[in-house]
């Protein structure tokens, strides 16, 4: 037996990728008895038969799974913003940054399109947060070797908003991919299959990009649900606050002397991430229960 990693899925067949090749298995029964298919993603064991196929014989234990897409073993999200045509509206880094933190993977920020704006709030803003931030140019090359370096040995999945420069970026990293992933979308209709079909790119030193044809990646309208209490932890900055507010169930919304707030009047946590906390947190306020149970946890 041995190790690898599904990197396609396709009609009950899964593109393994394993030290000793390529191996393609077909999916056996008993995965789907106990409701586990293999996703892409997944760290599997298989073994060779006979005929030169695959056989999947365990899927191992998962880091987190995304739905739309399906993709297992998420290590980092890059969202790719931009401070000039278009602007990134910050409240969409906070909503992946907190679909980040809540599924355990990494966050990385990658300012785009510095050539004609060098985004100094954003990258303040995600720094001074925790997260690790890069100031790039797809147009130039900027900070497209530190981003190759935070990727190395990462399954990941690129987002942002349409336009900042994700395919560019990508394509800086390995310029084989467009092609490649242009292929993927002819032969099975662009759109059509858009959330259904993901199938891990290597860029190369074992870093893996997760798309979708045409680099719809992850969809940041589609992401899933976070009810409002749970928000507050997924906020990676405001860690140092929780539990310092007068009330211990304080939503930190209007309550008197409420630590998060005041860290926020005070500059000490962006204003910003603040505003996003409160915002997402009437978004969840506003679900029903049975809507939040698709997601759990
Ligand atoms: P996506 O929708 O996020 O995949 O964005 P694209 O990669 O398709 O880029 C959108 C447009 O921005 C294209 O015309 C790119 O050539 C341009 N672009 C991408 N990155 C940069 C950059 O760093 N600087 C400049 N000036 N233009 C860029
Ligand atoms: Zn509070």
């Amino acid at each position: 037996m041995t190790q690898g990693v599904i990197v396609k899925a396709l009609s009950g067949f899964y593109t393994v990728r394993t030290e000793e090749g390529t191996l393609v298995c077909k999916a056996r029964g008993r995965f789907r008895l106990d409701g586990t298919s293999p996703l892409v993603g997944d760290r599997v064991l298989c073994s060779r038969d006979a005929e030169g196929g695959g056989r999947i014989d365990r899927v191992l234990e998962r880091r987190n799974f995304f739905i739309r897409p399906a993709v297992a073993n998420v290590d980092a999200l890059v969202f790719v913003a931009a401070n000039a045509n278009p602007v990134t509206d910050p409240f969409l880094i906070d909503r992946v940054s907190v679909i980040a933190c809540d599924a355990g993977c990494e966050l990385i920020v990658c300012v785009n399109k510095t050539d004609l704006d060098a985004g100094t709030e954003l990258l303040e803003t995600y720094r001074k947060a925790g997260f690790p931030v890069v100031s790039a140019s797809a147009e130039t090359g900027e900070g497209v070797e530190e981003l190759r370096r935070l990727l190395r040995g990462k399954i990941c999945a690129f987002t942002g908003n349409s336009g900042v420069g994700k395919s560019s970026l990508l394509n800086a990293l390995e310029p084989d991919l467009l092609l490649r992933t242009d292929a993927v979308s002819e032969k099975l209709g662009r759109g059509k299959h858009t959330t259904r079909h993901v199938e891990l790119f290597s860029l190369g030193e074992d870093s893996y990009v997760a798309d979708t044809p045409g680099f719809a990646s992850f969809e940041i309208e589609m992401m899933k649900l976070i009810p409002k209490e749970r928000l507050q932890e997924d906020f990676i900055d405001f860690a140092p606050y929780l539990g310092r507010c007068r009330f211990p169930d304080c939503s930190h919304r209007r309550e008197p002397d409420c630590a998060l707030r005041a860290a926020a009047e005070a500059g000490e946590i962006a204003p910003s991430r603040y505003r996003s906390y409160l915002r997402l947190y009437e978004m969840s306020a506003g679900y029903r229960d049975w809507e939040l149970k698709q997601n759990p946890g």
